[in-house]
């Protein structure tokens, strides 16, 4: 297949907080190639023609459904985006694989049937298995022979994960592994065929295990009554005295964390792109609705409220979208540049590793998104969006699952904090100099500026500034607690709230810059007017959580001093937001749907 990757190296995870790329150094949803698109058109007509006209009896849960529906997309090879092709998936690479994800997500709740089955149940053994365990499994995964579940969480044990309780003993004879345990919440828990089980071995080394469930002693149980994706099968996976062959064992004993965060990094990832899917979709409804429906005499999309409304909506999808496809271009430069020396499995979770912040960014910043947009849909409907016959209700309810798993928003943010601080500490990523480096210019006061030009200038010195706020919070938080920083949670979530709008808005200026490159800034005008409202807009929110972060750090004097610095970065120009708005509202109605798409 076509890839389509950038000329320039990747940059480093977590450097868009030290570095200002040029807009020629990201990738963007125009840069797709025709394959990659091909790829997200097939996937969203499956959906659109093969399981939306069954939403009703997938949230009923007739038996067999989604499981039919599973095989019938795996036949086009949809459930097998990140299996190599030698193994009979797709074989498809990150950027592609996004697409997939994105466009598969019109329905909530098999988007994350797919998410469990192609992502955190096949990818463990992609990424983990023996040469063994690949071609037993893998090509019954992507033919949709078998369909697979991933099963780390138990009753006690969910953000906790390591204090499992699932116990994996060796048989005497030494052939076996019994296990002992209860998994919960399991995604494709009840129709599952392959569970990928985290327990621990002698009741210490954590380790992953391929459970097959017709192996003596593995039993779902009934399914749990959710708050929403009811198409979605979510069960308990008890194992009791479940013999497990030796050879079952993924990667190394007492090693099960290295498989289970590892892919959880891409599975949040991936969830972000589904976010972008799903948020498209409920865009599109709200503004048709918005036309037909009508109140004082006139469409209700005529009213500004209204017009506001859809045009927040687009630009947030935008921004989310924009990181997203940033995101994954920088993953697969990375990955393309490490392919063909070494290890492949070695070189796949250093990629993942060191994109982990922005994988964490993607989850957490896309499912926020994601329920703001679900929630205006609602609103948009009025009593109609309250009533379940209408999809708005639906995407409401299957929204919000999305901050609770694949590691919770708190602990998401917590890690963003954690994995920065991590690699400024092993000199991945030069934060401290550059902290030093801020604290002498603060020093020496304020200096002549050069005055930006081009495309979105002013907004690109908001974002330099926003920069220079995060290392002046970061700078400070860290001298005062040190490594006991963890413990100041509501410090961290500030400090990372900083660091997720930081890199949306950049990455929002450099697609919209080159837009204007490409195409003449005429024709970006709608993206260059939502990239100057999202940037003014998440500016006020940097300065917001700056603010409560230093005045948690420092007190009397100093505390007014770093005021008036923090002042100081926060001069902007003010820009008229609702005329702006006005216009991108003017775009989404003139399609009723998401206007910057492949844009
Ligand atoms: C529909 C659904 C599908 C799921 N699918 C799967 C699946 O396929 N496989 C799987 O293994 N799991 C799955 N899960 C489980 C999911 O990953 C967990 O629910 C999630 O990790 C949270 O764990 P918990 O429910 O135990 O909440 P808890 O860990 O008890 O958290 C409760 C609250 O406390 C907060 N909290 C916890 N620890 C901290 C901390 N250190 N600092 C700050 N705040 C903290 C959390 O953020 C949260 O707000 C699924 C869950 C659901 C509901």
């Amino acid at each position: 297949m076509a890839t389509s990757v950038l000329d320039s190296p990747a940059a480093k995870g977590g450097s868009f907080l030290l570095e200002s790329p040029a807009p020629q150094d990201v990738f963007t949803p125009a840069d797709l190639t025709d394959d990659q698109k091909l790829i997200g058109q097939t996937a969203e007509e499956y959906v659109v023609k093969e399981v939306l006209p069954v939403v009703k009896d997938l949230e009923a849960k007739k038996p067999g459904l989604m499981a039919e529906l599973v095989k019938k997309a795996a036949g086009l090879g949809l459930m097998s985006g990140a299996t190599p092709e030698e193994y009979g998936g797709a074989g498809l690479d990150k950027i592609a694989t996004t697409v997939l994800t994105e466009k598969i997500s019109v329905y909530g709740g098999f988007a994350v049937t797919h998410g469990a089955h192609a992502g955190i149940g096949t990818l463990p053994i992609v990424y983990f298995g023996t040469e063994e365990q690949k071609k037993k499994y893998l090509p019954k995964l992507a033919s949709g022979e078998l369909i697979g579940a991933y099963c780390l969480s138990e009753p006690q044990a969910g953000s906790d994960a390591q204090n499992l309780l699932t116990r994996a003993v060796l048989n005497p004879e030494g052939t076996h592994y019994i296990l002992n345990g209860q998994k919960m919440w399991i995604t494709n828990g009840g129709f599952a065929d392959l569970y990928i089980v985290f327990a621990k071995v002698d009741g210490e080394k954590l380790t992953a295990f391929i459970v097959e469930r017709s192996f003596p002693g593995c039993k779902p149980g009934n399914e749990e009554h959710k708050m929403g994706i009811h198409g979605s099968s979510t069960t308990p996976v008890f194992l009791e005295n479940c013999l497990v062959p030796k050879e079952n064992v993924l990667h190394e004993i007492g090693r099960g964390h290295i498989v289970a965060f590892n892919v959880l990094n891409a599975g949040r990832f991936t969830l972000g792109a589904s976010c972008v899917g799903g948020s498209k979709q409920v865009l599109m409804t709200a503004s048709k609705y918005s036309k037909e429906r009508k109140a004082f005499g006139k469409p209700i999309g005529d009213f500004g409220l209204l017009k506001e409304k859809l045009a927040e909506m687009a630009i947030r999808i935008f921004a989310v979208e924009s990181m997203i496809y940033r995101s994954a271009g920088y993953i697969e430069a990375a990955m393309h540049a490490a392919a063909g020396s070494g290890n492949k499995t070695q070189n796949t979770m250093k990629v993942l590793e060191e994109y982990a912040i922005e994988s964490s960014i993607a989850k957490v910043y896309g499912s926020e998104m994601l329920d703001f947009v679900v929630d205006e849909a609602v609103q948009i409907f009025g009593g109609y969006g309250f009533h379940e016959d209408y999809p708005v209700c639906r995407a409401y309810r299957d929204s919000r699952i999305n901050r609770i798993f694949e590691g919770t928003n708190e602990i998401n943010r917590m890690l963003i904090i954690q994995m920065l601080m991590k690699r400024a500490m092993g000199g991945q990523l030069p934060l401290v100099p550059a902290a030093l480096k801020l604290a002498d210019e603060i020093l020496a006061g304020p200096s002549f500026e050069e005055t930006p030009e081009g495309v979105l200038a002013d907004e690109a010195r908001t974002i330099a500034s926003a920069k220079k706020m995060f290392l002046q919070a970061a700078g400070g938080a860290l001298q005062k607690y040190r490594e006991k920083l963890a413990d100041e949670q509501e410090l961290v979530a500030a400090l990372a709230n900083m660091v997720m709008e930081i890199y949306a808005m950049e990455s929002g200026l450099l697609r919209a810059q080159k837009a204007a490159a490409r195409k003449g800034p005429g024709a970006s005008a709608a993206m260059i007017d939502a990239a100057r409202v999202f940037i003014a807009e998440a500016a006020e929110r940097v300065d917001h959580e700056a603010k409560r972060a230093i005045a948690a750090v420092h007190e009397g004097d100093q505390l007014s001093t770093q005021m008036a610095v923090l002042k100081r970065f926060g001069k902007r120009p003010v820009i008229d937001t609702i005329a702006l708005r006005r216009r991108v509202a003017a775009a989404v109605r003139a399609q009723d749907r998401y206007p910057f798409e492949g844009r």
